[in-house]
């Protein structure tokens, strides 16, 4: 609560200002247009990320990154390949790469032309696209089965038209024309989602309208006094943090595929932020929305701190992955952008003293605004990732972190990282450090400074393009996650590690997979664990099907141990198996007569979270 004379000291907060609800500068735009050439030819259209940035291996068999977006932009990595074939019991031959055969074969599209006609009254001519490599970015997220297909197979389904509405009442006359035709709607925020949620259904015989959603991207306005805003969904979320802070406020609500993900992505998905600890989940978030049904545009008259209003339609659209609807904007919490931002890094002996160091923290009343465990496999990617340090200093460097990392115990094949972010006002910034410092003394923890804790964050954005890199080495890698409670934490990360090693070996498969681990959220209850699955596949006739099947059996084991089916990726197709084991019959049979109430003629056809329905014994055989 705050007191009177905070209340004095914040101007912001005296209530007669709240009747100035301040228009921000007419609605600014943030983030990209796409249907826009200079903006699309920045992004890449088969693997993550930006064209101009990504791993690559020079003549000599050294890794480096390039552009100059990043802070590793220009280095080089002399240790990663080594690292890689160490831990994947292989050699990676230079010249025996497996380079993407981009862009595949891409089906023609079906057309109707009394659609178009009427789409034609809602949207100008350049608001709709029928080009093949446009069609097939938006009929896929970053999993890697689609990351494969695009590169190396092809996709057999992807929109047969992408539309970019600019207003949300294009949005809603968008949905009654695909009701009248007999179309499908997949609404597309930054394609970013890793659970095929947009994967088009191979069988779908209607005309499939992908409805891109990067020109609804406006901050509509910012209400400081209340600390709120009103932004449109397919703002992206690197761009919606720069505008706000340009007004002294944060959303706090960073995952790490912020530079590409939007607002309306991440309700439909139920997305969660490295800052989580501080400002809470997208649920915690979002106030109000607004979404374009079939039934027509849901909306309400205002949004409330808090509210008992019945049954609360916007809790069905958190996590919808574009099954229900198409969310057009958003109203949201705000926070004063914080005074101070500070990284710190604290090395561990082991991972359970690591984990143990996290359960102490979790009830501080003010916790660093993001703590990172990563497991001995993972600390040892981020220092094979450490670009070339010059010579006599990198040695003597070395030798010094050895020695005190021999008089803290410290092995170099058992220890674990923990990165930081402290957050807020100077006061708040140093009771996080003191409460860390205090439990990481508990735990036998060596502080490893602010450098390596930057380090950590700033590698977050570059290594989501190693998996493309790697891909082009014949490895095969992705990562899923879950949550757990304390108590099943520990147990859990070993035995899905140990599951998939026994896997691997039954299969008889080659050299050995990457399995690593990281906790990246802690909550009262428990944590959100990240596993990391990779392996060479050279011999493999189909690796991917391997290694869906090496993740359906992790997958199986986290549930087994008490994890949960995910604790912010979504359901999409990709988990949509697991439902009937960690639902009760009837809650799946709930969630599925909501959507044919609500979506009575499926315009929101993309199939996500669908349950096969067991077939009855006499159509068996
Ligand atoms: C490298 C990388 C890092 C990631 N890090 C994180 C992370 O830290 N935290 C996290 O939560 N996730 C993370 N993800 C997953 C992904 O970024 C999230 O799921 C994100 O919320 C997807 O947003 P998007 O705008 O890209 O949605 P899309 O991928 O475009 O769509 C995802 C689903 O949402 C639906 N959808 C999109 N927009 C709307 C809308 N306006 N209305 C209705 N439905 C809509 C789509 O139809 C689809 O079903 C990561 C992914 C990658 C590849």
């Amino acid at each position: 609560m705050m007191h009177m004379d905070e209340a004095e000291a914040d101007p912001q907060s005296r209530p007669e200002r709240t009747a100035r609800r301040v228009p921000d500068r007419d609605s600014t735009p943030v983030g990209p247009t796409r249907g826009d050439a200079s903006v699309d030819s920045a992004l890449r259209r088969n693997g993550w990320g930006f064209a101009d940035s990504g791993f690559y291996a020079n003549a000599e068999g050294v890794a480096g990154f390039n552009g100059g977006r990043y802070p590793l932009g220009g280095s080089t990595f002399p240790e990663l390949l080594a690292w890689m074939e160490g831990a994947l019991g292989t050699r990676l031959d230079q010249r025996e790469r497996h380079e993407f055969a981009y862009p595949p074969r891409v089906p023609p599209p079906l057309t109707d032309p009394s659609l178009i006609a009427d789409l034609k009254t809602i949207l100008a001519e350049e608001q709709l696209c029928t080009d093949s490599l446009v069609r097939l970015r938006h009929g896929h997220g970053h999993a890697l089965e689609e990351i494969y297909a695009i590169n190396y197979v092809q996709l057999s389904r992807v929109p047969d038209l992408v539309v970019y509405p600019s207003t949300e009442q294009a949005v809603v006359e968008l949905v009654a024309v695909a009701r009248r035709h007999n179309a499908c709607l997949v609404p597309y925020g930054g394609g970013t989602n890793v659970s095929k949620s947009l994967a088009c259904p191979p069988a779908e015989r209607r005309l499939i309208v992908s409805v891109d959603m990067s020109r609804l991207n406006k901050i509509l306005w910012i209400d400081p006094v209340n600390r709120t805003a009103s932004i449109q969904a397919g703002a992206v979320g690197c761009a919606i943090q720069d505008e706000l802070k340009r007004h002294g406020f944060t959303l706090g609500h960073e995952p790490d595929s912020s530079e590409f993900s939007t607002l309306g992505g991440w309700i439909a998905t139920l997305a969660s932020g490295m800052k989580r600890s501080r400002y809470g989940n997208i649920e915690d978030l979002v106030l109000d929305m607004r979404v374009a049904t079939s039934l027509g545009a849901v909306s309400r008259q205002s949004a409330g701190p808090r509210e008992s209003a019945g049954i609360d339609v916007r809790q069905c659209m958190f996590g919808s992955e574009g099954t229900l609807g198409i969310i057009t904007g958003a109203v949201v919490r705000l926070f004063p952008t914080p005074t101070i931002q500070r990284h710190d890094s604290i090395v561990f002996p082991t991972f359970e003293d690591g984990f143990a160091f996290l359960y102490a923290m979790r009830d501080e009343a003010s916790p660093p605004a993001s703590m990172r465990l990563l497991d001995n496999a993972q600390f040892q990617l981020g220092l094979a990732l450490r670009p070339v340090a010059s010579g006599l200093l990198h040695r003597l460097r070395r030798i010094r972190n050895s020695a005190i990392a021999r008089l803290h115990h410290i092995d170099p094949e058992q220890g674990v990282l923990c990165t930081l972010l402290y957050e807020g006002t100077r006061q708040e910034v140093a009771l996080q450090r003191k409460s860390v410092r205090k439990a990481s003394r508990r735990f036998r923890g060596l502080h490893a400074g602010a450098a390596n804790g930057r380090r950590g964050y700033e590698l977050t954005y570059t290594i989501a393009y190693l998996r493309d890199f790697a891909l082009t080495f014949h490895i095969v890698a992705d990562s899923f996650e879950t949550s757990v409670s304390w108590s099943r934490a520990l147990a859990m990360c070993t035995e899905v590690k140990a599951r998939i090693r026994a896997e691997f070996e039954r299969l008889a498969l080659p050299g050995r997979p990457l399995v690593a681990c990281r906790i990246t959220q802690i909550y009262g209850t428990g944590v959100c664990v990240y596993f990391y699955l990779a392996f060479h596949h050279a011999t493999l006739a189909d690796p991917v099907a391997v290694f869906s099947h090496l993740e359906s059996c992790a997958r199986a084991e986290v549930i087994r141990c008490g994890g949960s089916i995910s604790h912010h990726h979504g359901i999409g197709k990709i988990r949509a198996e697991f439902l009937p084991s960690v639902l009760s019959p009837a809650a799946v049979e709930f969630a599925s007569r909501v959507k044919q109430a609500v979506d009575p003629d499926n315009v929101f056809g993309i199939d996500n979270q669908r349950v096969a329905v067991p077939q009855a014994p006499e159509t068996l055989g």
